[in-house]
């Protein structure tokens, strides 16, 4: 009686390849679209595919793998990265006023468009000390003249 052995291995096969920003090397790379599916083996050779398998995207730089959706991935711009920094100072006790400076010096932004995204970024309810200074609802202290909000 023969033997027949019959098994299953994954197979991969390379489906595109092009360039993204990996979030592991943060920076742009070339990457692969590789797709793994179980094949039916034969005698140790691939037959016919079962199941629909794995796609994913292998990145050249690093060798990371991730999932597709990675390609959709676009990382902050200039402007967001800076916005993303003013409202952490905002949150960490600097005053509404002395960010409305910094981003008429550094972003030439226009006085009254500054406010505006300052109370947006105090959720429209920012908290005044008595000295006149403005912050964010988290900030207990005001940094001016030390007292408590
Ligand atoms: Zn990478
Ligand atoms: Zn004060």
């Amino acid at each position: 009686m023969p033997i027949i052995i019959w098994g299953s291995r994954g197979i991969t096969s390379d489906l595109d390849h092009g360039d993204f920003h990996c979030p592991s090397c943060d920076c742009r790379e070339e990457f692969t679209l590789k797709h793994t599916r179980p094949f039916f083996t034969f005698f140790f050779i691939p037959i016919f595919p079962i199941g629909g398998g794995d796609r994913y995207v292998e990145c050249r730089g690093c060798r990371g793998t991730y999932k597709e959706e990675v390609l959709r991935y676009e990382p902050p711009t200039e402007g967001q990265r800076i916005l993303g920094q003013l409202y952490e100072e905002l949150r960490t006790g600097t005053s509404l006023q002395v960010m409305q400076g910094k981003m008429i010096n550094q972003l030439s932004m226009d006085p009254d468009k500054a406010w505006g995204i300052l109370e947006q970024m105090c959720e429209g309810k920012p908290r005044e000390c008595s000295c006149g200074q403005r912050y964010h609802p988290d900030v207990r202290k005001c940094s001016r003249c030390g007292a408590d909000l």
